[in-house]
């Protein structure tokens, strides 16, 4: 393994930032927890762990866990420590934006090794790569494995030597197939201890989020490639404070609060800081910056919040200010060095949010949601399935939205919609959407989201296109039984079975000779009406106009549906694919019996 980092470092490096992302039930949670419990039962005196939505695993945690791989994975480590995001998804995760990036230095990307990739798998992949973020794959449940003999906190290298022959067999399978997957998805992923180039190639750790076999691999494995290879990001600047806002909450006793990870610098109290406002940029003053007590026992629910001076990055604060209550999540939280500079921060901060929030004179979607994050997530994956947006913004939908979305559907239908994420309408924009017919979308998983959406359009088009075959006459083809005459005439009534197609009420007939004899008024099976029947049945039709069996129909004889040329152009360049093999094959002979007297017919056989 190649994990030795470079031998000068001129300034400290800080903590990397380290988000778990990774497909629901895959096991996020629960090895967070892992974590930050061996982080609490391993840390030394006096170390800090706990941060406001973050957790700190001290590198005097990770060598001692590492302690068995020492020889395998000889590294000393220099940056002080792992700096984990207490909540997984993507939904945070795409929450720490940075222009043109992410605050998260690196990601750890969980699977179920006994699931495979998963939707919000591929999504994982999709929002790294889109920001750049590194990350190392930890393919969970080991334990899961028929046979598995659990050796609770040892490094996985140890605990398969102990494993029996058909245990390992079943990993190695799992994890072959796990790698072709991966593969096909771009990631070029492959067992830990094989990697050679990790900036080349993505490492996959096998763990039990359950046991902790395999954690001492994954933490020394984010260790060493961060401080190896991330060694410039890490460069701890003791400059003004650079952040981004995770979620903007209450603090009892002080009114707004503002969780916030640093990922740059040094913040203080009393510093001048610039974050982005629902109504623009807010320039206010920090109060108070609290972080938790430290404590013994993580398990213990309610984290008391003590004030501090000052933070170095990187870590995860609550910062008190007056006028903060209307910040966005997502926002950049900036110090400004001197006064001076005000208008150049407020001016940074904006550029930045203007490039997520916009309206645009197009037809298109209207998209609202909670966060920065959110909202931009969304538009990256509109982009990728090509759907415009009109609004693009944080907050709940206002009735000028809805308007908006109005305009829009009088132009495209499928484009005058909402898409709502993790926020509400307010009263009248739900009633007003009501009224002009707006639909909307509201789903507090992107995809998801995404997916009504799109679905919703392919059923819509589909009705449509069911609704116009309903207004033109489709291929059909019956035979007159023999012996079920019921009327001769004034309507002549008779039973027929279908031999291909759709037969309708007012379909125009006409027999293999081409000779029109009138159309079908009423069909009947067993005393009930019907609307339609189609190939295979046998029903009684009554057929109006001027029609007397035994002078221009009888039994045995094949009659056709009368289809206009009009009708068969929309059929062949519409319902080609639609259309069934038997109802296809009665089209093709009855253009050619129409094209016996007009021509003009002849053309769509070549089409079909
Ligand atoms: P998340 O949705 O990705 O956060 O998944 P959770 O951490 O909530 O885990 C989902 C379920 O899988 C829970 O019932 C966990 O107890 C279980 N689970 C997670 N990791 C493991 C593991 O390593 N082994 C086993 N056997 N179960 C696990």
């Amino acid at each position: 393994m190649v994990l030795e980092m470079s031998k000068h470092v001129d300034r400290k490096l800080r903590q990397p930032i380290v988000v778990v992302l990774g497909h629901v039930d895959h096991g996020k949670t629960t090895l967070l927890d892992k974590i930050r419990g061996t982080a609490v039962v391993k840390k030394e005196a006096g170390e800090m762990t706990q941060h406001v939505g973050a957790s700190m695993v001290p590198s005097s945690v990770i060598e001692k866990v590492a302690m068995p791989l020492k020889k395998i994975i000889p590294f000393k480590l220099e940056i002080p420590g792992l700096l984990f995001i207490d909540t997984p998804g993507h939904e945070l995760f795409s929450n720490l934006r940075k222009r043109g990036g992410s605050v998260a230095d690196i990601a750890i990307l969980v699977i179920d090794i006994n699931e495979g990739v998963k939707p919000q798998t591929i999504e994982s992949i999709d929002v790294l790569k889109a920001r750049n973020v590194p990350f190392v794959i930890a393919a969970n449940k080991i334990d899961k494995i028929q046979g598995w003999k659990p050796y609770p906190d040892e490094p996985i290298i140890s605990s398969l030597k102990k494993q029996s022959r058909a245990v390992v067999n079943k990993l190695e399978t799992l994890l072959y197939n796990l790698i072709a997957q991966l593969s096909s998805y771009g990631v070029n992923a492959e067992y830990f201890e094989r990697v050679r180039d990790f900036m080349k190639v993505v490492p996959i750790v096998p763990v039990s989020a359950k046991t902790g076999e395999g954690i001492p691999e994954l933490l020394a494995i984010l260790a060493g490639i961060t401080q190896r290879f991330l060694a410039e990001r890490l460069r701890f600047a003791e400059g003004p404070a650079k952040g981004v806002v995770l979620e903007v909450k209450e603090q009892q006793g002080y009114g707004a609060a503002l969780d916030v990870i640093i990922y740059d610098g040094v913040l203080r109290e009393r510093d001048n800081i610039v974050v982005a406002g629902f109504n623009g940029p807010i320039v206010t003053k920090v109060r108070a910056i609290l972080m938790p007590k430290p404590l013994t026992d993580i398990r213990i629910a309610r984290t008391e919040l003590q004030i501090v001076e000052e933070v170095a990055a990187a870590a995860g604060v609550r910062v008190i200010a007056p006028g903060i209550e209307e910040a966005i999540a997502g926002s950049p939280f900036f110090v400004v060095p001197n006064e001076n500079e005000i208008e150049k921060y407020k001016r940074l901060v904006m550029e930045e949010v203007e490039t997520i929030r916009f309206r645009r004179d197009i037809d298109g979607v209207i998209v609202k949601a909670d966060t920065l994050g959110t909202l931009e997530a969304i538009i990256l994956a509109l982009n990728r399935k090509s759907i415009p947006i009109r609004i693009a913004d944080v907050g709940p939908l206002t009735k000028r939205d809805v308007i908006e979305a109005s305009i829009v559907a009088k132009n495209n239908k499928y484009y005058g919609v909402i898409l709502l994420f993790n926020v509400k309408a307010l009263p009248d924009a739900e009633e007003l959407a009501r009224k002009e017919n707006i639909k909307i979308f509201s789903n507090n998983i992107i995809y998801k989201l995404i997916d009504d959406y799109i679905n919703w359009i392919e059923s819509e088009k589909m009705m449509e296109l069911r609704r116009e075959f309903e207004s033109i006459v489709p291929p059909a083809k019956i035979k007159i039984l023999p012996g079920y005459i019921f009327r001769r005439s004034d309507p002549a009534i008779v039973g027929v079975s279908i031999l291909g197609g759709i037969i309708r009420p007012g379909m125009p007939l006409m027999r293999s000779d081409g000779r029109s004899i009138g159309e079908i008024q009423q069909i009947q099976y067993m005393g009930q009406t019907l609307r339609e029947a189609k190939t295979g049945q046998e029903v009684a039709i009554s057929i109006k106009g001027n029609v007397i069996v035994g002078r221009h129909i009888k039994e045995d004889d094949i009659l056709y549906s009368d289809i206009p040329l009009s009708h068969v152009k929309i059929l062949v360049s519409k319902f080609k694919n639609i259309l069934d093999e038997t109802s296809l094959t009665v089209l093709k002979e009855i253009i050619k019996i129409k094209s016996l007297k007009e021509p003009e017919y002849a053309a769509f056989l070549m089409q079909l």
